[in-house]
């Protein structure tokens, strides 16, 4: 069976990363997205489960407690954590998976030297930023003060990322993902043979 790979994606609020997985799910039905928990009160529009899976603070730290997490983090004073669970399971049967983290998930994955194609997505601009939480409408002043400058200590970590791409145009962030993985794909350590004469040839040793 192909090996599946772990897509580790970042993206400040408010750079089109919802809408960017949106569209990524469409494209790509057989990509298993690692659906986190958190204890962040559910927005408009949100589906439990579907989003996040949103539980009690007692409920995390419960979890926390039982190991059940790859990694956890506190970020906007909310936790959010991808549990074992919804990562492993599906790259075990194979399934390409996509999870969400911010950079203090991705330090841990890193320090954990968790196998992955790291991604990061920027806004065009800082002020693009702000306008586009404006914009959301789902914050408050003070939410969105919060959310902006953790967006600002986030982009400055960029280089723990293997990709940078910047949201100019939403369609055009998704086709980068798509060449992202498929060259990902096409690397030597995912190749698996294609034929049992191919697989006995490489069997075989290297001459
Ligand atoms: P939001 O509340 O806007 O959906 O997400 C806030 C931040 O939490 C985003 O940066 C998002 O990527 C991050 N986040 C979402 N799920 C997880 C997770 O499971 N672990 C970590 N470390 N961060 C997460």
């Amino acid at each position: 069976m192909p090996k599946g790979f772990s897509l580790i994606l970042s993206a400040p609020s408010g750079t089109g990363k919802t809408a960017t997985c949106k569209i990524l799910r469409e494209k790509l039905p057989d990509l298993k997205i690692a659906v986190s928990h958190t204890t962040r009160e559910i927005r408009k529009g949100e589906k439990d489960g579907v989003d996040y899976i949103f539980i009690s603070k007692e409920e995390f730290e419960d979890k926390i407690k039982n190991n059940d997490f790859l990694e956890w983090a506190e970020v906007h004073n909310c936790y959010y954590g991808t549990s074992f669970q919804s990562a492993e399971i599906p790259l075990k049967n194979g399934h390409d998976t996509l999870l969400e983290l911010d950079v203090q998930g991705v330090e841990n994955l890193r320090k954990m030297k968790y196998q992955g194609v790291y991604l990061i997505i920027f806004p065009p601009s800082i002020q693009e930023l702000e306008a586009r939480l404006n914009k959301r409408g789902t914050d408050s002043e003070e939410r969105i003060y919060l959310r902006l400058e953790t967006g600002k200590k986030e982009i400055k970590k960029y280089k723990m990322y293997d990709y940078v791409i910047t949201n100019h145009v939403v369609e055009d962030t998704v086709n980068a993902i798509l060449a992202i993985m498929q060259a990902e794909k096409l690397r030597v350590s995912h190749y698996c043979p294609t034929s049992p004469d191919i697989e006995a040839l490489l069997k075989d040793g290297i001459d």
